[in-house]
This record gives structure tokens, C-alpha cells and sequence, in this order.
């Protein structure tokens, strides 16, 4: 080092020699700037990403509220409710509806309301292609008439709100293209609109 400072000294002593030293120091703090500039700006662009990644996930699935969600993504067109609905011109058709029936495309993704264990994902007399979830607490929900070969859980797997069930069909006892959304209490079918509503997703 003391050669350097001994030149930079000497340097100093003359005028030239100033805006010589001052050309260094400058070259230096460019240097100094291009090298750390990457190291600074790097934390920020990871933190960036991570943040659009969790947005795009956050969209990818339908809206949810706390640990429940609807089971269609996006708009939809609704269909019988529950209860007492015969449905014109179809005799294999049950009159007391025990779902609640949600219209979207045929081949639109049906995912589950909330966190539990699949308990059936196959054909099930009437519903046709089904997948049933076992919340707990004696809570059922079950998705009916989805296509064929559509199923993406399997039986014993555990879900939450939002995780991709299978396809929207016509399966079973269906006149076309529809989700057969049931939700059951201790075995029994109960009314899906009040029962998503309180849990601030209503049926529309
Ligand atoms: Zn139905």
C-alpha cells in the first residue's frame, strides 16, 4: 500500500495530478456501485416475486372466506334449489331435491367448500359421479353428476376449500351439464343456501 499512496501523494501536488486522483476515486465509487447494486436490488426483485406468486395463488381457486369457499369458481347460473322442485318431463328425476344445483359449462372444475377427508370419489346411484367430503362433526358435502374419468381426489385424501375435485357433468339422474352441490347433517340433507350464507358465502 505504500507505493500507491506515496504516487497518489505525489500525484496530489500538482493540479493535473489532482484531477488524476479525483478520476480514480470517482472510477472506484462507480465500481464500487455497479457491484453492489445487484446485491441491493436482488432482495427486493425475490421479495416482488414471491408476492405475485401469492396473488396468482390466491386467485387461482374460487372465493373463500376463512377456511370455506364456494365450489364453482367465478359467476354461475343456479338451478333447483332445495326442496320440493319436480322438474318437468323428467320421471327419473327426484321431485324433493336435496341439493342445490350450480351451472357453469360443462367440463368446468368443481373444488371443494372446505378443509375435510374424502370419503367417496366414484359413481354413487342417482348422483352419478361423486365426490363426498367428511368435514367433521357429522358434516357431509357432496358433489354429484361430474363427467366420467374427471375425478382428481381419491378416496381418504385430505382437502381444504378450494382444492380441484373434478369436472361439471351430467352423471346420474341429470338432464344436463350441472353441479349437484348437498350438504349433509348427520346423515341428513339440509338446505345449502343458509348453511353457506352464514358462513358468509351466499348462494346466488
Ligand atoms: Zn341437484
Amino acid at each position: 500500500m505504500g507505493a500507491p499512496l506515496a504516487t497518489a501523494a505525489a500525484l496530489g501536488r500538482s493540479r493535473t495530478g489532482r484531477k488524476a486522483v479525483k478520476g480514480v476515486l470517482l472510477a472506484l465509487a462507480l465500481a464500487v456501485a455497479v457491484v453492489l447494486t445487484p446485491l441491493i436490488a436482488i432482495p427486493f426483485a425475490v421479495a416482488g416475486s414471491a408476492t405475485t406468486v401469492a396473488v396468482s395463488d390466491a386467485q387461482a381457486g374460487p372465493v373463500a372466506v376463512g377456511e370455506w369457499g364456494y365450489p364453482l369458481k367465478g359467476s354461475y347460473s343456479t338451478g333447483r334449489g332445495f326442496g320440493w322442485h319436480p322438474v318437468n318431463n323428467c320421471a327419473f328425476c327426484p321431485k324433493d331435491h336435496l341439493g342445490y344445483d350450480m351451472d357453469q359449462p360443462c367440463g368446468a372444475t368443481v373444488y371443494a367448500a372446505g378443509p375435510g377427508r374424502v370419503i367417496n370419489a366414484g359413481p354413487m346411484p342417482g348422483w352419478g359421479n361423486t365426490v363426498r367430503i367428511d368435514h367433521g362433526g357429522e358434516l357431509v358435502t357432496l358433489y354429484g353428476h361430474m363427467a366420467w374419468d374427471s375425478l382428481r381426489v381419491i378416496v381418504g385424501q385430505q382437502v381444504t376449500a378450494g382444492t380441484p375435485l373434478g369436472d361439471e357433468g351430467s352423471t346420474g339422474k341429470s338432464t344436463g351439464c350441472h353441479l349437484h352441490f348437498e350438504v349433509q347433517k348427520s346423515g341428513t340433507a339440509i338446505d345449502p343456501e343458509p348453511f353457506m350464507a352464514a358462513l358468509g358465502l351466499p348462494l346466488r
